[in-house]
């Protein structure tokens, strides 16, 4: 797409509204004041951006509808064709991006096509095939470990309940969710550096622990559209909303974000920052 075009989609939320979020929440405004009584009545929910409980809620799920419209084809960066891959795969996205693992996990997956031939793959040439994938060493681990629990309590299949799946080695909650949600369609909310982030900025949480960031913004959406937010999220993370310096001018719901401005807001220069393709 080209810079024109950037701008013209990405940024219709600003040139629509002429508005954003900040703007229509300022100190003068009548939703400021509102925000400002629901701090001292207790009867009202405390939110992090003062807002009330409904209000975040429906301008969270706005955010997430405009979200599904920019990224129609959201979906898990990982290449697999089975529940096995996909851990095996997440578990070397660690420190890795999603693109390296996938140059990887082909040659992986031939070689060891199931859990018991991982399980008793060699050491030394399994580090070997993974390295590229960085933390080698412990990844290997997680890797064997995770085979031989398969085999072992599992009968050589990856299991399909959260509280099985964390108890394989080198999966987490955020994993579980992963292959939950896209191996098994059991939807599950996927709170990676990218989720976390814009969910503070979004203002619909302030906690940094993944846990609480799971419950709290899974609170906000009906189960049906956690997985495909965690990709959605995850998208808009990698190609508008940055860690430093987001492109906050060419942002497509930059109008419903109180963190509007904390990147570049200049149109044309937040658009030539904008990421198309894999990221
Ligand atoms: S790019 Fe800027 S406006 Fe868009 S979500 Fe991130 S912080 Fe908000």
């Amino acid at each position: 797409m080209n810079i024109g075009g950037a701008i013209k989609y990405l940024n219709r939320g600003l040139t629509h509204s002429g508005a954003t979020y900040a703007d229509r929440v300022a100190p003068s405004s009548p939703r400021a004041r509102a925000a400002t009584h629901a701090d001292v009545d207790s009867t009202v929910a405390v939110t992090p951006t003062g807002e009330t409980r409904t209000a975040l809620v429906r301008r969270a799920r706005r955010i997430q509808r405009e979200l599904a419209v920019v990224y129609p084809d959201a979906h898990c960066e990982l290449d697999f064709a089975n529940p096995l891959q996909l851990v095996i795969a997440t578990i070397l996205s660690a420190q890795c991006t999603d693109v390296r693992v996938n140059q990887v996990t082909p040659i992986l997956f031939a070689r060891y096509p199931d859990a018991p031939s991982l399980a008793a793959a060699d050491r030394a040439e399994l580090e070997a095939i993974i390295s590229s994938t960085g933390f080698f060493r412990m990844k290997a681990n997680s890797l064997l470990g995770m085979a031989n629990m398969v085999c072992d309590r599992f009968h050589g299949e990856v299991p399909h309940r959260m509280k099985d799946l964390v108890q394989l080695p080198g999966v987490g909650r955020k994993t579980a969710n992963v292959v939950l949600g896209n191996a098994f369609d059991v939807p599950g909310i996927t709170v990676d550096t990218h989720f976390g982030r814009l969910s503070r900025r979004f203002g619909w949480t302030d906690e940094t622990d993944p846990e609480k960031v799971e419950v709290e913004v899974g609170s906000l959406f009906p189960r049906k559209v956690w997985t495909p937010l965690s990709h959605q999220m995850i998208f808009h993370g990698r190609r508008c909303c940055f860690s430093q310096r987001p492109a906050c001018g060419a942002c497509p719901v930059a109008r419903w974000c109180p963190s509007f401005g904390e990147g570049i807001t200049d149109p044309v220069l937040a658009a030539k920052k904008i990421k198309t393709g894999s990221a």
